[in-house]
């Protein structure tokens, strides 16, 4: 194991940051996190703390923590035009949207901070410019002008990553699924319920709004845009494109549309994942979002940063050289998150029909797997309502004895 004295750099304090650093500084690690931002980023919807996460969750002594902080949502709801529900999905079934653990994705961030603060030295308002190793450490460069020596710089600072480029090159990672997707918070409406609602349109576009525990909604609009159209965009088209888009989409469409006119805090971004080749060069290591971001298709992001950052930390805590460490971590993570990864044929362009007809055969599909004839026949083979068995089998988390 490194020495207690070995100072590491976490770039990121969102998921994965965080959860590295205390691990790393449970371990006796000296560790420092540097956020671009210039506080936390506490913005974003619904995520779930599920399979192997939740028993780190556990292991951290987090688990009521989180609990406490449920978003409220019963379940989910596929609506037609009418706002009718054609299918019903409660939370305790184990093929809804909806999970036990379910929690802002700031929430979280707030959770991981306030359990990591006092042992890490955190820095906002800053970023990694330049780095340079040599044998024995690195020297780094900050944006504030700022430079100081690290023995190891980690990367966890999302799909858009920067210094994933100062770290492993800037050969294209990004691989684009099609799918783009507006996140944003809005006002509770009278419609609005416990329950999430999934909405259909034709011309391959969904609308989801969810509820919170903060008395707000958290709404999301989702279309499919081809590669070369995507690839043209800049921000300053992101807003008339959606106004755009969302025209005549039926439902809740002109309420969102007049979001789109007035709210100042719409997260827009193209859906896509991270297939960064190496996870390491030399001193310098990714995980979380920038080293294998899986997309929100897969429901898997959190739960792969949170995995992948408590492995790494324990691959170093484990190992006498970070390169073992480094290679284990790797080693130990690559088949799950490839697994992960591995999108079933259609994702995401089958839930995204183009005609009304179209809209109508899913929605009567999804009425069907909602049927309790079907929910019956599937939990004959399903083991996902035994959740200590789904932990297990979805990967064999390594209990690191320090
Ligand atoms: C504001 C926001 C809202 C999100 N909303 C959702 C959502 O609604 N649903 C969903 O599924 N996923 C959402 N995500 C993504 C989700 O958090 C991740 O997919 C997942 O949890 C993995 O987390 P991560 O820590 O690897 O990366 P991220 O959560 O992307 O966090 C990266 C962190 O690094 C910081 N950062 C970026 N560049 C630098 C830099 N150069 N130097 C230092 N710090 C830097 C960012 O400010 C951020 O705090 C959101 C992410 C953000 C940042």
């Amino acid at each position: 194991m490194p020495t207690a004295a070995t100072k590491i750099l976490i770039s990121g304090a969102s998921i994965a940051g965080p959860m590295l650093a205390f691990w790393l500084s449970k371990y006796g690690f000296d560790v420092t996190v540097v956020e671009r931002a210039a506080s936390l980023r506490l913005g974003g919807q619904n995520i779930d703390v599920n399979g192997p996460a939740r028993k780190i969750i556990r292991m951290m002594g987090l688990e009521e923590t989180v609990r406490a902080a449920n978003t409220t949502e019963i379940g989910t709801q596929f609506v037609n035009a009418d706002n009718e529900a054609e299918a019903t999905f409660s939370k305790d079934d184990p093929n809804g949207l909806t999970q036990e653990l379910e929690i802002l994705r700031g929430d979280l961030v707030s959770i991981l901070y306030e359990a990591s603060r006092d042992k890490a030295d955190y820095r906002f308002d800053d970023y990694i410019t330049g780095l340079t190793q040599d044998t024995n450490g690195v020297d780094v460069t900050f944006n504030s002008g700022k430079t100081e020596r690290f023995e190891l710089v980690i990367a966890a600072d999302g799909i858009r990553s920067r210094t994933r480029k100062l770290m492993v090159g800037d050969e294209p990672m990004f691989n684009y699924l099609g799918l783009c997707t507006a996140y944003l918070t809005i006002p509770k409406g009278p419609t609005d319920t416990n329950w999430a609602r999934w909405y259909t349109a034709d011309d391959r576009r969904v609308i989801l709004l969810r509820p919170d525990n903060k008395g707000t909604t958290r709404a999301s609009f989702n279309f499919l845009l081809p590669q070369d159209e995507y690839d043209k965009l800049t921000p300053a088209d992101y807003k008339p494109l959606l106004k755009e888009k969302i025209q005549n989409a039926g439902w809740e469409a002109p309420r969102l549309a007049r979001e789109f006119d007035t709210n100042d805090d719409i997260y827009f971004d193209g859906v896509g994942q991270i297939k960064a080749p190496n996870w390491s060069n030399g001193r310098l290591a990714l995980t979380g979002d920038a080293a294998y971001c899986p997309a929100p298709v897969t429901g898997k992001g959190t739960t792969l940063a949170m995995v992948g950052a408590y492995v790494l930390a324990g691959e170093l805590a484990t190992h006498a050289h970070y390169q073992d460490a480094f290679a284990s971590y790797e080693k130990r993570l690559r088949p799950y998150v490839e697994s992960v990864q591995k999108l079933p044929p259609g994702v995401p362009w089958i839930v995204y029909p183009k005609s009304k007809l179209g809209v109508f055969v899913l929605n009567k599909a999804f009425a069907v797997a909602a049927s309790d004839a079907v929910k019956k026949l599937i939990g004959l083979f399903s083991k996902k309502d035994d959740k200590h068995a789904e932990e297990e089998a979805e990967f064999d988390l390594p209990e690191y004895t320090v």
